[in-house]
């Protein structure tokens, strides 16, 4: 099951600097810079999906930014999305 976080205002600019190399395009447009809506999704396993919207176009369809564990982490999404159950 995933987990919902808020992302910081720090976070939110990581997020976008991730989202530029990775560069995820707006389904409609084109747009390679979509900016991260706020919320990020953590998965059990450490990864992270955060949800982008284009300002260019303000398109409805949302793109979604697939973070690696590691990514995740260094986002500091790690202890807000640690798993809640103990070994
Ligand atoms: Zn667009």
């Amino acid at each position: 099951m995933a987990k919902k976080a808020r992302l910081s205002d720090r976070q939110k600019r990581r997020a976008a600097r991730i989202a530029r190399e990775k560069g995820p395009t707006c389904p409609d447009c084109g747009s390679s810079e979509p900016v991260p809506e706020g919320e990020a999704r953590a998965h059990p396993g450490g990864s992270a999906n955060i949800a982008m919207r284009c300002l260019t176009c303000e398109s409805a369809s949302e793109v979604t930014l697939v973070l690696s564990p590691e990514e995740a982490k260094a986002l500091g999404l790690g202890h807000a999305l640690r798993a809640p159950e103990a070994p």
